[in-house]
């Protein structure tokens, strides 16, 4: 018989007239526990049946328990074990089936994962490797861009060099306007300044 365990997991209806199993046996329930648990004239059939074919129409007493397992009715503790079937096949692969399902949410659980990643808020590092260019793309003439500093604050700049030294010290570098001077910023990024921006 299958274990108290397997049937309360797959039991989940009952009934007080007849129910057929699986197998092709029909429990009813006799005598009638309720005057309209039967339609006109079922009950009496089944007691036909069942001194005609006392191996197919079974009698019983009280709540007739069944449910489904892989769309086959089965009556509670019915002479065909089909349960009993049921119960042993998944005992006896029960690596196999546990390898399984923990196969099965493992990929449930890397596809939910993945797709929260996909929409994940971004990393400052990701914003910045998205928005900002390396430096060697920087412009080299004269033009004003914005550069991400090493603090990471924003500077309008340009690129300036004059390594003649002839009107002042050798410079080379990225210069922001301070008043009416230059002052030399580090900086690790730059984009273009938007058009109306342009200086
Ligand atoms: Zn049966």
């Amino acid at each position: 018989m299958a274990s108290n365990e397997f049937n309360e997991a797959y039991i989940g209806a009952g009934t007080y007239a007849a129910v057929t199993c699986d197998c092709g046996i029909t429990y009813f329930v006799s005598p009638p526990e309720y005057s309209d648990s039967y339609n006109e004239g079922e009950y009496e059939r089944l007691l036909e049946q069942s001194e005609e074919n006392p191996d197919k129409f079974k009698q019983t007493y009280g709540c007739i328990s069944y449910g489904h397992i892989d769309s086959r009715c089965i009556v509670l503790d019915c002479e065909c074990k089909t349960a009993d079937k049921y119960e042993n096949f998944i005992l006896n692969h029960k690596e196999l089936i546990s390898s399984f399902l923990n196969a099965s949410l493992k990929r449930d659980v890397t596809e939910a994962v993945n797709a929260f990643n996909s929409n994940k808020i971004k990393t400052k590092d990701e914003v910045i490797n998205e928005y900002w260019f390396d430096l060697d793309s920087a412009p080299k003439d004269s033009s004003w861009f914005l550069g991400l500093t090493e603090e990471e604050t924003i500077e309008e700049v340009h690129y300036a060099c004059d390594l003649s030294g002839e009107e002042q010290p050798p410079f080379k570098g990225y210069f922001k306007r301070v008043g009416t001077y230059f002052s030399e910023v580090k900086i690790t990024k730059w984009k273009p300044l938007k058009k109306e921006e342009n200086v």
